[in-house]
């Protein structure tokens, strides 16, 4: 075991399950005892290698029957690059294809990542092609990205499934919203769209201020929309939603591929440096 895995390892625990399969569903029957749904996503982006991107495919395959078998609430999240986006798209089309099929057979949703703006315009196509024979399929819109409102407008157009994100990528001025109030802003007129005309979509966010105001635009509806937050943040506040009767989802991340995810986690909220500092003394 190399020194990262010493010591930022079981730091990094606090956000990530674990680097296997049954640390994740470990975590996921956890959550689902205190009445949380599970979004499950084996770690991975920007696949070079096609074996690689196969076996990544594979592992989700896996990961959709352990999850049916453990009669586990909760689904899969996949990254397109991890399926082969950045080397071929068709082939990365093809292995998502097996993934939302097996998710059909087994009636399970499928959630797809939205990643940096280098992959936005092939995610959205390749999503909405794959959506019009799965239904289960839902892929992720960013609130910081100045273009998101169209993109949005169109997947609901076509009656996709959309999880609200602020956006984690580093981004040119120009594509994205830069300040805290001005994505807030986006991430609010976005949400409207989705509950005006979204279905079984996910308001994805830690952020007190937008949490209230979906609260206020659900009024008393609790069904057709879930919250979905990620593990080790905010779980106080899950379960106070989980108790006012909302769906809340915690979202899963387990592999090898720890390192670029706790590093995206602490890049967001910097005081998680602490949490590595007091661990080393
Ligand atoms: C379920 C889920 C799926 C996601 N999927 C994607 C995706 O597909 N593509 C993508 O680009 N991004 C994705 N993200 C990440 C998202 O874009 C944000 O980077 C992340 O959620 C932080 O933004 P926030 O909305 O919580 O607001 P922030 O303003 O960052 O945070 C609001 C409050 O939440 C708490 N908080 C937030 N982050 C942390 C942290 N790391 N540690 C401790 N406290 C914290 C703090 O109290 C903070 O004040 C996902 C997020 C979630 C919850």
């Amino acid at each position: 075991m190399g020194l990262k895995e010493t010591l930022v390892l079981p730091v990094a625990r606090h956000w990530i399950s674990g680097v296997n399969m049954d640390s994740a569903l470990k975590d996921a029957r956890a959550a689902n005892s205190k009445g949380i749904g599970v979004v499950v996503n084996f770690l991975g982006e920007e696949i070079k290698e096609p074996s690689t991107a196969d076996a990544h495919a594979k592992e989700y395959v896996r990961l959709q029957q352990a999850l049916a078998d453990g009669g586990i609430r909760g689904f899969p999240s996949v990254k397109l690059t991890q399926l082969g986006l950045a080397i071929n798209e068709e082939e990365a089309r093809r292995r998502l294809e097996v993934v939302a099929s097996n998710a059909d057979r087994l009636g399970q949703l499928l959630w797809v990542d939205m990643e940096g703006s280098r992959f936005t315009d092939a995610t959205i196509s390749t999503y909405l092609e794959a959506h019009d024979s799965h239904k289960g399929l839902g892929l992720a819109v960013q609130a910081y990205m100045r273009r998101s409102e169209q993109d949005l407008k169109r997947i609901l157009d076509r009656g996709g499934k959309v999880r609200l994100v602020k956006g984690a990528y580093k981004e040119g001025r120009d594509s994205v919203f830069t300040t805290r109030d001005e994505v807030r802003q986006n991430y609010s007129k976005l949400l409207e769209l989705l509950f005006k005309g979204g279905d079984g979509f996910a308001v994805a966010t830690h952020d007190s201020v937008l949490i209230d105001k979906a609260k206020e635009m659900a009024g008393t509806r609790r069904e057709g929309f879930r919250f979905e937050m990620l593990k080790g943040i905010r779980d106080e506040l899950k379960a106070g939603l989980s108790k006012e009767g909302y769906k809340v989802f915690e979202y899963l991340p387990y592999g090898d591929e720890w390192y670029a995810y706790s590093r995206r986690r602490i890049g967001e909220h910097p005081s998680n440096v602490w949490l590595l500092l007091r661990s080393l003394f």
